[in-house]
């Protein structure tokens, strides 16, 4: 067993790390007030070939792990959760498309896509179905010379800003095997948008409804077969997981070395902050709490690129123990930077806001603890 980082993963890391410091930071409260993300910025991360960052080297992508791909989601989200959150999103995206595309799909998305010319979103949540995602009720009715779509996706990241969407929509029966994928490229008669989701955090992106009043696209746009669409929205949710944590182990890491700072500097009582005991245990707690989650992030990354039979519990688990506790440690030092920690100014407020929905997405985190509870159980007999 090693858990020594490669010099290749180290080199991941640290290259995402300075592009973020460089590229993203310094803007990351603008975006946040103008509520999107400049167009420009993907084709800069698509030349570093983070468009596609498990899409096979076959197929134009970086062929990197998923382990590998979790350390840029980490090192991205030290300067802005919310967008590492986005290019998360279209990774999946690509990667659906990579596995379970046509040949002719793959050569006609994924170029673009994986250059980052074009930003890809998915769309399986609707107003009456998210963790019960199988009860979606778009409908898919195939016609003599395509498909056409009919109803409502809710809470899309990048709805009305992405060029393509990944959409689940009922082409059959009820329940999971009725689902299909297709794609649906911007500008489709018959595709429109609910107006800008005023949200807590997140604000860079975009986030919109996605509505389909038969919508057409040709036969060419089904993703893979007909009636796989749950099965490919779920294959790429394992991996969606990592990336969702190491977006809260990035930024509340981001958040402790702030922190650490600012406890040097501020005076209370005739000297600074770090010298009372009682903060140092807390950074402490912090230091253990983020090591432990960052082993445990690792540990289900190595499980899912070795296809090991309780990879997907491993990836609920530690989504669930990652977000929860990037949470708290970003809280806490909202709370050791005082009354400083709820000004914009200092970059906490922002991680605690952005964090805060990491709980919520990729699957809620009581859903991961279905998962982890129903297998226990089976184990159990
Ligand atoms: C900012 C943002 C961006 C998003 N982006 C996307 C996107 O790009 N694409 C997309 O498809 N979706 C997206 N979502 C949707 C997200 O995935 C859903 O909100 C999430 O899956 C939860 O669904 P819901 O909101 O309908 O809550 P519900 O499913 O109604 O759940 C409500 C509460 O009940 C709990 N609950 C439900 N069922 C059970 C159960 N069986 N056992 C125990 N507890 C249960 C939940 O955990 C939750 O606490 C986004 C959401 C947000 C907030």
């Amino acid at each position: 067993m090693d858990f020594a980082p490669s010099e290749e993963q180290r080199a991941i890391f640290d290259l995402a790390r300075e592009f973020g410091a460089e590229h993203i930071a310094p803007h990351a409260r603008t975006w946040e007030a103008e509520g999107t993300i400049p167009r420009t910025l993907w084709p800069e991360l698509g030349a570093l070939g983070f468009g596609g960052l498990y899409v096979r080297e076959s197929s134009g992508g970086s062929g990197l792990s998923r382990l590998d791909a979790t350390l840029v989601f980490e090192a991205l989200s030290m300067a802005c959760p919310s967008v590492a959150a986005f290019l998360s999103i279209h990774n999946m995206c690509a990667k659906m498309i990579d596995a379970f595309g046509s040949e002719e799909m793959r050569a006609r998305v994924l170029p673009e896509a994986l250059s980052m010319q074009t930003v890809l979103s998915y769309c399986l949540t609707e107003p009456g179905s998210g963790s019960d995602a199988a009860a979606l009720k778009t409908r898919a009715v195939r016609g003599a010379e395509g498909w056409a779509l009919t109803g409502t996706k809710a809470f899309i990241s990048g709805g009305g800003y992405s060029d393509a969407y990944v959409v689940m929509a009922r082409s059959g029966a009820a329940g999971p095997k009725g689902i299909s994928a297709f794609l649906v490229e911007d500008g489709r008669p018959g595709l429109s948008f609910g107006g800008l989701e005023d949200k807590m955090g997140w604000r860079a992106q975009p986030t919109r409804q996605v509505q389909f009043d038969n919508c057409a696209i040709p036969a060419a746009n089904l993703l893979g077969e007909e009636g796989h669409g749950f099965r490919y929205a779920m294959a790429g949710l394992d991996g969606g997981r990592l990336n969702i944590a190491a977006c809260s182990l990035g930024a509340a890491q981001a958040a402790l070395d702030a922190t650490l700072s600012y406890m040097g500097e501020r005076q209370a009582f005739g000297q600074s902050l770090d010298r009372f005991q009682a903060l140092q245990f807390r950074l402490a707690d912090m230091e253990i709490e983020l090591q432990a989650a960052r082993i445990f992030l690792r540990q289900a990354a190595w499980k899912l690129d070795r296809g090991a039979t309780d990879a997907t519990r491993f990836c609920a688990m530690a989504k669930a123990f990652v977000t929860e506790t990037g949470s708290k440690v970003a809280d806490a030092c909202l709370q050791l930077h005082g009354g400083y920690g709820y000004l914009a100014d200092y970059g906490i407020e922002k991680i605690v806001r952005d964090l805060r929905v990491h709980q919520i997405l990729e699957g809620t985190n009581e859903i991961m603890r279905l998962i982890v509870a129903r297998q226990l159980l089976e184990a159990r007999g």
